[in-house]
């Protein structure tokens, strides 16, 4: 089966130009001009060739707070594709007292029978002890490279920094890669039982209890932890000026250290925490949503690449029946945002359209320093001869509106509500096969594939 995409303007990391892209079974057989013989022929004038979106930060079905993220496997891949996202990692969590690989199994049997697209997995630890870090080998084997740690949430996910500096001095010898959530818990927690106390409840107070200040400081013993271990650091989720301060100063200083940024940080803010009723609720996240004077910098760390990846942290929860479960105490509203359908199109209209970025960087940002950093480059986030053939033929100037009532999220509300933005993926391909195209979703569960990644390459 040979499949040709033709008249399009081809978009890589590195470069863009007027090509046809040929397809044979689930590869990438050529790009340039003048092929004749296809099976299948896709029109492409005036539109953008580009690779699938990958999304290495997706939490489909978690548990937490006495509840599930709304989206499952099922739900949350179609909803992905819709919004041209191919690939997606998504995070198995290992259980106190829980080998690895008991999480790593859980996890791959919610996804195997359900995921329409291809998913990969990190692992969140909650422990670090002998046996766990000789399972971090173990992991890389099974092509699980990635590790989540949480300098955040005491008695739940928090380890202590002797844990993070044992888990980092792993990785700098098994080539692995530790992701931080950066934030200092226990002072977070004192502040959450002060706020409490003095009855103050909003959903806003979730934010105040959550200061930026704490996201710099923990980002900066993270980075100071791994230049002493040696080893590579990823952080997760960064959403503030004072997160990026200490990246930007780890980076120029020669540290390899790498982070990404999420779509509510770049247009989001701690406003929409503070709007009439519990509607603010929609908005708790962790980390929190910032004053929007942060978003101009994050924009700036996207522009000049001291932020290399921009990923959802998709985890979604119902307004009505979940985050209700925080009324009267926002430290029981579920943690997490609907986004994983948003990325590709809001990342576009705000970074190319407003003219921040070019495509080339686009596509960088949103596929091909995800593939690369975490080991599925070269098969995934570009276009070039022997690539899977995970395709997203963009219109950019179709314009819609974002909403609840459109979108194919598992989830009872959109975080960008009523927002107009330009661009849809029209044709969305994964490995050759069509999943959505004009409209319809031609998408199969359990298609998805399970893709085992190697070690860690520098963006
Ligand atoms: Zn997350």
């Amino acid at each position: 089966m040979r499949i040709l995409i033709r008249g399009g303007t081809v978009v890589t990391a590195t470069d863009m130009a007027s090509a046809d892209v040929l397809i044979e079974g689930e590869r990438i057989q050529a790009i340039g001009t003048g092929f004749d013989d296809a099976d299948t022929v896709i029109d492409a004038t005036d539109r953008y060739v580009m690779p699938g979106g990958v999304d290495v930060h997706t939490h489909m079905e978690l548990p937490l707070a006495g509840t599930f993220a709304s989206d499952d496997f099922a739900t949350g891949t179609a909803a992905a594709a819709w919004g041209g996202t191919t690939t997606i990692i998504d995070f198995a969590v290992q259980e106190r007292g829980e080998s690895l690989s008991a999480g790593l199994d859980r996890w791959l049997a919610k996804a195997a029978p359900k995921s329409h697209i291809d998913y990969g997995m990190h692992l969140i630890v909650r422990e670090i002890n002998e046996a766990i870090l000789r399972e971090m080998d173990a992991m890389i084997e099974r092509g699980v490279p990635s590790f989540k740690l949480f300098m955040a949430y005491p008695g739940v996910n928090m380890v202590d920094d002797a844990s993070i500096f044992r888990g980092l001095s792993r990785t700098a010898d098994n080539g692995g890669l530790i992701m931080i959530h950066a934030e200092n818990g226990g002072v977070i927690d004192v502040l959450v039982q002060r706020y409490l106390a003095a009855g103050k409840t909003a959903p806003v107070d979730h934010a105040l209890t959550m200061p930026a200040s704490m996201e710099g400081e923990a980002t900066h013993r993270a980075i100071a932890l791994a230049e002493l271990a040696r080893a590579p650091v990823y952080i997760a989720h960064l959403s503030s000026r004072d997160g990026l301060d200490a990246v930007r100063e780890g980076r120029d200083r020669g540290v390899p250290v790498y982070a990404e940024t999420c779509p509510q940080y770049l247009y989001l803010s701690l406003s929409d925490l503070d709007r009439p009723g519990f509607d603010g609720a929609k908005f708790v996240c962790s980390p929190p949503l910032r004053p929007a004077d942060h978003q101009a910098d994050l924009w700036r760390g996207l522009m000049t690449d001291d932020l290399q990846v921009v990923s959802t942290d998709h985890c979604p929860f119902d307004f009505k029946d979940q985050k209700a479960l925080g009324k009267g105490d926002f430290s029981a509203i579920p943690n997490g945002l609907p986004g994983v359908e948003d990325r590709f199109t809001l990342l576009w209209d705000g970074g190319v359209g407003q003219g921040r970025i070019s495509p080339m960087r686009f596509v960088e940002l949103i596929a091909t320093a995800p593939a690369r950093m975490f080991g599925l480059a070269p098969r995934k986030g570009t276009l070039t001869p022997g690539s899977d053939a995970d395709i997203v033929i963009f219109n950019p100037n179709t314009e819609r509106t974002v909403s609840a009532s459109s979108h194919h999220m598992r989830v009872d509300y959109s975080c960008y509500e009523g927002r107009r933005v330009r661009g849809v993926p029209e044709v969305v391909m994964q490995r050759g096969v069509v999943l959505v195209r004009d409209g319809h979703f031609y998408g199969k569960q359990g298609a998805g594939q399970f893709l085992r990644r190697s070690t860690f390459s520098p963006a």
